[in-house]
């Protein structure tokens, strides 16, 4: 029960309670994990975060936006002071306008596109690059994708040219990093209701078709993400790195 004992981590992406990343969280303090936590500027989005995490204590709750590079500088910069080093850190962040989602990919427009890469895409190579000089002893780095950014998900749209991004960035910083013993990896997870995935047409459709197709005939529960994070996470899985893993049921392999 102490596999993360003396690790100290940050967790990128906790809106509230039904975040990937509470559920992943939740499941490192479990293990002993010392955890920072960002979350986006704002009074309310503090006030619900820092009631939300109370729990674990953190030393550390601070406001992030990933497209900001001083918040991005402020927060590593508390952790050296802090702590002075860093094991491991949970990138669980997108967003896309919800115009883009709404409407067909062709219609995708030039603003919405930086933006949604900028948060989705880029935030994963800023907040890597500022963790490696923390990470003097290597560390893990996860982020979280989607099968979208694989094959095509009606509704899904920029979002999943956004994860086809972020997976192959998952490959270049794995390559970048391994010699530092740094590993990045992504975990490709099943569709979960949460505050993002409400704001995606189709969003049920997709959920129902993951529960009638996957060979486990369900969809995938917090607690197996979570599973799957600290296993990415932690020491177990040491000989991993630039892996998309896809905590989905099975859904990916299946054609029909
Ligand atoms: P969520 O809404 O709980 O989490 C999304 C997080 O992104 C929030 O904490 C939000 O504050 C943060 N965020 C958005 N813009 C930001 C910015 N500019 N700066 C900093 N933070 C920002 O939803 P979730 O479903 O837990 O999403 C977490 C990750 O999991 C996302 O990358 C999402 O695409 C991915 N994912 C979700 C599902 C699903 O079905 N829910 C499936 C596969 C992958």
């Amino acid at each position: 029960m102490d596999t993360m004992r003396d690790k100290v981590g940050l967790i990128m992406g906790v809106a509230n309670d039904r975040s990937i990343a509470w559920a992943i969280a939740e499941r490192l303090h479990a293990e002993g994990a010392e955890l920072i936590y960002t979350h986006l500027p704002g009074p309310s989005s503090e006030r619900r975060v820092k009631r939300l995490v109370e729990s674990h204590a953190p030393k550390l709750v601070m406001p992030c936006d990933v497209q900001s590079d001083e918040d991005l500088a402020e927060v590593f910069t508390a952790i050296d002071d802090a702590y002075g080093r860093l094991d491991f850190m949970l990138h669980a962040i997108a967003f896309a306008p919800p115009s883009e989602l709404r409407n067909p990919y062709l219609e995708t427009t030039r603003e919405g596109w930086h933006l949604a890469m900028d948060i989705s895409a880029y935030s994963l190579v800023a907040v890597s690059r500022a963790a490696k000089p923390l990470m003097e002893a290597g560390g893990s780095i996860v982020t979280i994708s989607y099968f979208g950014g694989e094959k095509v998900m009606p509704g899904y749209n920029l979002m999943g040219v956004c994860k086809a991004a972020l997976e192959h960035s998952v490959r270049y910083l794995a390559w970048d990093l391994g010699p530092s013993k740094i590993r990045v990896n992504a975990i490709s997870a099943g569709p979960v209701r949460t505050l993002s995935s409400a704001g995606i047409s189709g969003f049920d459709e997709m959920q129902r078709h993951a529960a009638e197709k996957s060979p486990l005939r369900r969809n995938v529960e917090f607690e197996e993400l979570a599973g799957a994070g600290l296993f990415l996470l932690g020491p177990d899985s040491s000989g991993i790195t630039g892996e998309i893993v896809h905590v989905d049921c099975g859904y990916n392999i299946v054609g029909l």
